[in-house]
């Protein structure tokens, strides 16, 4: 059949080839530059198939014309034979998996990978659910496994920018496990998390993709699609696979394995991508005024000590609150009534102070007896815990003894609660 259809001469070059279609297993794409070579193709086909006595389906089969946004979509009528069914044109096919849209944005792609990955992550968090309890390399082990296959699927292809559909699950399968709310600062969960973004994933599966190619046989298609891709960004400075992985290259600071395509180390490649994500985490954690208490307690992205730990969840996600700076204190829910900053003071205690965290960790005279219990406690982690700033105190409590720190906040948030709600 492919002889046949290529016996026409309608084909599209490819470097020094010629295609005409793609077949894999009962699957076939033809492709023709113009509606009535396609046509043309299209008849072959359907002789073909009439002769050894198949039959195409006319509802599985479309038609997609890929063109330039500005261009209006062919208002050809395509024929299974004369005055036979007629085949749609549609906006999108899925080949193989992947939706390719008329303008190859993949903003179906993304949008259909998006929603599967949110039923995997569903399920997942009802697996911890019925657990009860799952520490923090189970649950990073279980994202890794069950929902970025799904996410990151053909990534390589489409994976050159953002796509708010898929932050939105990573954001969310951290914010499950940090245990706050879908208003918390992104930054603070994704620092205390340190996990690898969807971005520098998909980036490393360009660069295993591109180590694939250039290691492929010469002579196979793959390979040709490959080097045209290259010679249409060099040629026309096309956004394409090749304009992807040049970019990501210059940021690795590897233009030359570009030029000469060469394989890249991923493992080099991962660690220095990382250091992009942390360098960028700081800086947007910095402009954020919420995360003040934050950025002077933490430094590095990775894992934080809380989270690794075994701690029960109420208490890990007051921990996360009062570092994100959301916990419902007076001075985070005053806002919510337009109150003055200066005057969210604190109710229990009649100083009129701010009720801030440092007011209610460390001032309040309500938890005065909790206080003096926890500081005895916790008072070997440090030689000079008297001299220290509460800052530097909250850093060294959350560095050595998160868990002594998780159960005083639990304890006094709880009592403060039962004092005011009363
Ligand atoms: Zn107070």
């Amino acid at each position: 059949m492919i002889k046949e259809l290529k016996y026409t001469g309608l084909v599209v070059p490819v470097d020094d080839l010629t295609v005409c279609a793609l077949a894999y297993a009962d699957d076939i794409a033809l492709i023709a530059d113009s509606p009535e070579n396609l046509q043309k193709l299209i008849s072959v086909l359907n002789d073909w198939c009439k002769k050894w006595r198949f039959v195409i389906n006319p509802s599985k089969s479309n038609v997609v014309h890929y063109r330039n946004p500005p261009k209006v979509q062919t208002n050809f009528i395509f024929q299974l034979g004369d005055n036979g069914p007629v085949i749609d044109i549609t906006d999108n096919y899925k080949y193989l998996g992947v939706y390719l849209d008329q303008y190859l944005t993949f903003s179906k792609a993304t949008t259909v990978l998006g929603s599967a990955a949110g039923r995997a992550l569903g399920s997942m968090i009802n697996k911890y659910k019925s657990m009860g309890e799952m520490g923090y390399s189970t649950y990073t082990k279980l994202f890794e496994s069950l929902v970025c296959p799904v996410m990151d699927y053909s990534s390589a292809i489409w994976g050159g920018k953002s796509y708010d559909c898929l932050d939105n699950i990573f954001n969310r399968a951290q914010r499950f496990f940090t245990g706050v709310h879908r208003l918390c600062p992104i930054d603070g969960y994704t620092g205390d998390m340190g996990w690898a973004t969807n971005r520098v994933r998909w980036k490393i599966d360009a660069l295993r993709l591109w180590n694939r190619l250039i290691q492929t046989d010469k002579n196979r298609l793959v390979y040709k699609v490959f080097q045209w891709d290259m010679t249409c960004h060099r040629t026309d400075n096309k956004a394409n696979f090749a304009s992807n992985i040049k970019q990501i290259l210059c940021q690795l600071d590897l233009k030359k394995c570009y030029k000469d395509q060469t394989v890249i180390d991923v493992s080099y490649a991962r660690e220095q991508l990382m250091k992009g994500v942390e360098k960028d985490w700081k800086n947007y954690a910095n402009k954020k005024v919420k995360l003040d208490l934050y950025n002077n307690i933490k430094t590095k992205y990775g894992a934080e000590k809380y989270l690794l730990l075994n701690i029960d969840k109420y208490e890990k996600s007051l921990l996360s609150q009062l570092r994100y700076g959301i916990l419902p204190l007076r001075v985070e829910t005053g806002r919510f009534c337009n109150e003055k900053r200066e005057g969210r003071v604190c109710t229990l205690c009649s100083t009129n102070t701010v009720e801030n965290v440092e007011h209610f960790l460390f001032e309040c005279s309500v938890y005065d007896s909790q206080r003096l219990q926890f500081i005895d406690k916790v008072r070997d982690c440090t030689d000079n815990w008297d001299t220290l700033t509460y800052n530097e105190c909250l850093t060294k409590l959350f560095e050595l003894k998160p868990r002594a720190l998780g159960k005083y906040v639990k304890d006094i948030f709880l009592y403060r609660r039962s004092k005011l709600y009363k």
